[in-house]
Order: structure tokens, then sequence, then C-alpha cells
């Protein structure tokens, strides 16, 4: 929606909203437009005062998260995170020693490939973990 400042012969001005410039032109040459005042449908665009509805404001979304951002969160909230100890935790629950339970951390490659030779369900994540101070 437009809003156009307008304007009769007799110098009457008033406001109305149109669905487009175009809806004014075709309004304004078919008469459909008519001043508040005096009824004259002599009507011109005065000054256009661009705004626009609130119906047609565009939603835009606080936050707009990647998928990978969305992994993150998951694991994040489902896994602990053990930082550089992820090779030995890994081990540990692989040998039984620790219980098992879902973990993530940081692994140099040759470590992680090694725990996925020796059968370790080991997967790579696409993006950084954030570190924890816990
Ligand atoms: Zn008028």
């Amino acid at each position: 929606m437009i809003r156009f400042n307008l304007k009769c012969d007799q110098d009457h001005a008033f406001e109305s909203w149109f669905q487009s410039g175009d809806a004014f032109e075709k309004l304004s040459n078919a008469g459909m437009i008519n001043c508040d005042t005096c009824g004259s449908t002599a009507v011109t665009k005065s000054i256009m005062a661009p705004a626009v509805s609130k119906s047609s404001e565009i939603a835009v979304p606080k936050t707009t998260k990647s998928p990978i951002e969305e992994l993150r969160d998951k694991v994040e909230s489902s896994s602990d995170y053990v930082g550089n100890s992820f090779v030995k935790e890994a081990r540990d629950m692989h040998d039984g020693i620790k219980p098992e339970r879902p973990i993530y951390g940081e692994a140099k490659l040759e470590d992680a490939k090694k725990l996925v030779d020796d059968g370790i369900p080991v997967l790579p994540l696409p993006f950084i973990p954030r570190k924890k101070t816990n």
C-alpha cells in the first residue's frame, strides 16, 4: 500500500491509500477519486508520502541458523564436551573403563583415524566446538 497526498482543483488537500501508483492512475483516470471536501474528481497527487502498511511488512526472523549451527546446538545440548580428552574418553568407553555416553571434543586427525581403525565410532563434526569452561 502506498499513501498519496492528494489535492483537488479547489486546492483541498487530503490523503488516501492505494495498492500502487498504477492503481491511483487508473482510479484517477476513471474519475473514481473524489475530493473529501468538495467531491471534485479533478484530483492530482501532490507530494508522495512513501509509507508501507503493516500488512505488507516482511517478517524477518531474528536468527537464521544454518544446518551446521543447528547440528552444533543439537550436539552441544545432548553430548558432553571433553575437549582434548576426546581420544582418551572415547577409548575408555570403548574398553569399558567408563560408561558410554555421547561426547564430543577435539582430536588430532591421526588419533581420530586410530579410533576408527579400532572400531570406535567417531564422526567428524563440521564445526569447531565452542570451548566450555566447565
Ligand atoms: Zn476539493
